[in-house]
């Protein structure tokens, strides 16, 4: 049995470690010229843990994270609203049941579980379509590819999405999110803890270790035009932990349009 695989993202990758296990031939088809290790940090809780350990990936991806302990949810003054024990689920689990990595090191740690051959770079699925039991997919090269079993997975601006079910749409929040790593930690700082600080305006950021050896700050802002107040202090205080931090903001904006 054979499957088409469209985007080589995290779910992509997973899923084709998946379908080799169940020995389905797998042909994976990849927008980008090259295979990078991109982001930033990213969480894994222990549904995606588990999974991962089902599919034998998590002694790969564990080896690249950082395990958390505890998570404390703080008010924008840093009192603690609420506090959880995850090492009391990884015990009643038998495995982690959180821990932070670098998306590229997560990335890095699926690939390096598949063969190579199997991923076609360069390859910009721009429609599908139902033909007879296939669905036949068209890249922007002009190729031509037909499969019984196609697995969408290519992230949030979904071609495939878009073609075959062209009603759906996403839904801008209006949040941006910003992401910044920094090597090392700031003195005192329990790496196992992560901390989610909640402003007033119903956003929040965490100070987080998503690799071993570096920290990371993730905040979601509405978009008013201006930093919130509340944020100001943390990003002061993260500027002089890291003299050398940059910012860059992500922003998940509305459609694409070709
Ligand atoms: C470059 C990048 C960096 C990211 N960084 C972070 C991060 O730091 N922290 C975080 O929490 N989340 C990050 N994300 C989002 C996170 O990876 C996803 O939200 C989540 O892992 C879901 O995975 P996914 O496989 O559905 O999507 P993604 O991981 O987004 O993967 C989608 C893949 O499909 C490919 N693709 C897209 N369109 C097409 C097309 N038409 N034809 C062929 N291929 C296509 C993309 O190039 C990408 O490789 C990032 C995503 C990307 C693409």
């Amino acid at each position: 049995m054979r499957a088409v695989i469209i985007g080589a993202g995290i779910a992509g990758l997973t899923v084709a470690k998946g379908l080799r296990l169940l020995e389905w031939e797998t042909e994976i088809y990849e927008q980008a010229s090259e295979l990078k290790p991109l982001g930033a940090g990213l969480s894994l809780s222990a549904n995606a843990l588990r999974a991962l350990r089902t599919l034998g990936l998590y002694e790969a991806v564990v080896a690249e994270a950082q395990p958390i302990h505890r998570l404390d949810l703080l008010d924008d003054k840093g009192q603690v609203l609420q506090s959880t024990d995850f090492q009391r689920f990884s015990r009643q689990y038998g495995h982690l049941s959180m821990a932070v990595l670098h998306r590229g090191d997560l990335h890095k740690a699926l690939l390096s579980e598949l063969p190579r051959s199997i991923i076609r770079t360069d390859m910009e699925c721009v429609d599908a379509r139902q033909v007879g039991d296939n669905i036949a997919l068209r890249f922007a090269n002009g190729e031509i590819v037909e499969s019984e079993l196609v697995l969408a997975c290519d992230g949030i601006h979904s071609a495939v999405r878009r073609a075959l079910f062209p009603q759906s749409r996403e839904h801008f929040a209006r949040y941006a999110c910003w992401r910044a790593i920094a090597p090392g930690f700031p003195q005192g700082m329990d790496p196992a803890r992560l901390t989610e600080s909640w402003g007033p305006e119903n956003a929040s950021a965490w100070p987080r270790s998503p690799a071993k050896g570096s920290t990371g700050l993730l905040a979601v802002v509405p978009i008013t035009g201006t930093t919130p107040s509340w944020l100001r202090p943390i990003l002061q205080k993260f500027r002089r932990c890291f003299p050398d931090f940059t910012s860059r903001r992500s922003l998940i904006g509305p459609r694409r349009t070709r």
